[in-house]
């Protein structure tokens, strides 16, 4: 038997949390069976575990769209019991059951094997937040955008992604200007190595013409929105920005003149899909370019029982950081 946090179908539309004792027989097919040490708590997580984005299908379901355990039994190629994995996203904890149990059987295909220098501890408060800061991180440099190329904006910077992509940044030597609507994360952004900190307010309304003064080199964008639109009029001559998220919103009103105009490049960053291969590379590049002291002040650790509350924290922008959640306790 195995602990879970379970999501069922309840009356009028809405989903309840149960905590459920299962049998390995209860769980899903696939070609390895991973003993769960960690998951985390994605925006995405707080959607599903409230019932919202109709991002599940079928229920009973177990969420959580990342976890990293040891593999118990494989019938893979590439993976035997011991091996310590991770897994990020293809619709984990969504159409698959996912994380937030004591014990997952997913296909093998999925797992990316753990670089040694990082504990599953540590996967997990990198998380899907942190392996998509690192590809946006890749994307950018892809383009060309390095330290010498200008200052990069970050939105959202408190948030999960926001914040291992700060520290990713200046650990890899760019200025980072980091956005936040939370006065009181300025020491710990500052801390994670931003040099500018910028409100929320001052990028938050929609831009009045298509050209604004040339500020970035480039940004990784977790809020989308009026933000983003507003950010694209900033960009400096053949910047980039790395739209990753939507924590302000979907829509995105803008002019094409800072594409016509600067040659400014949007870059869709998807970590759901994401190949493998790139997977592989980001993960490795995580256990060197993020400075691992930093993202232990990032943490916070919480028990499945603390799901119900944080995932209403999540959706109103209140969780600092990564929320680890110990599958163990
Ligand atoms: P998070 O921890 O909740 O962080 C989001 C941050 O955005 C908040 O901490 C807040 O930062 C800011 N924010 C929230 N509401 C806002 C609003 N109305 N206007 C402006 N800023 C707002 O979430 P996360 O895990 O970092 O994820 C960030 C986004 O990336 C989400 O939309 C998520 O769905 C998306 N995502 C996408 C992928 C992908 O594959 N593309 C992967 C992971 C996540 P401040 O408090 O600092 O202002």
């Amino acid at each position: 038997m195995f602990k879970a946090l379970m999501l069922h179908e309840a009356d009028g539309g809405k989903v309840e949390i149960r905590f459920e004792d299962l049998e390995l027989a209860r769980l899903p097919e696939g070609d390895v069976l991973v003993e769960v040490d960690y998951s985390t708590l994605n925006y995405k997580d707080g959607l599903v575990l409230k019932g919202l984005g109709k991002l599940v299908r079928t229920y009973p379901h177990v969420p959580g769209v990342d976890f990293a355990g040891t593999v118990a039994e494989s019938g893979h190629p590439d993976f035997k019991p011991g091996d310590r994995v991770v897994l990020n996203g293809w619709r984990v904890g969504e159409l698959h059951w996912g994380g937030y149990a004591q014990m997952a059987r997913v296909k093998g295909d999925w797992l990316v094997p753990l670089p040694a220098a990082l504990t599953t501890h540590q996967a997990m408060a990198i998380g899907t937040a942190g392996y998509t800061s690192m590809l946006s991180v890749m994307a950018l440099q892809a383009h060309g955008i390095d330290p010498g190329s200008g200052p990069i904006l970050v939105t959202g910077a408190a948030g999960g992604v926001g914040s291992v992509a700060v520290a990713i940044l200046a650990r890899l030597g760019y200025r980072v200007a980091a956005v936040t609507g939370r006065p009181e994360a300025q020491a710990y952004l500052t801390d994670l190595g931003a040099t500018e900190i910028v409100a929320r307010d001052e990028l938050a309304d929609p831009p009045s013409r298509p050209l604004d003064k040339e500020r970035w080199a480039g940004c990784i964008d977790a809020v989308g929105g009026s933000m983003l639109a507003r950010v694209l009029t900033q960009m400096q001559y053949r910047g980039a920005v790395a739209a990753v998220g939507l924590a302000g919103g979907s829509e995105l009103n803008t002019t094409v003149i800072p594409f016509l105009l600067r040659g400014v490049n949007l870059l869709g960053i998807d970590s759901v899909m994401c190949p493998r291969a790139e997977r592989e590379v980001a993960w490795q590049r995580l256990a060197t370019d993020l400075p691992l002291d930093k993202l232990a002040e990032m943490e916070v650790d919480a028990t499945l029982t603390d799901l119900p509350h944080l995932a209403g924290e999540i959706l109103q922008g209140q969780v600092r950081g990564r929320v680890v959640v110990d599958l163990k306790a």
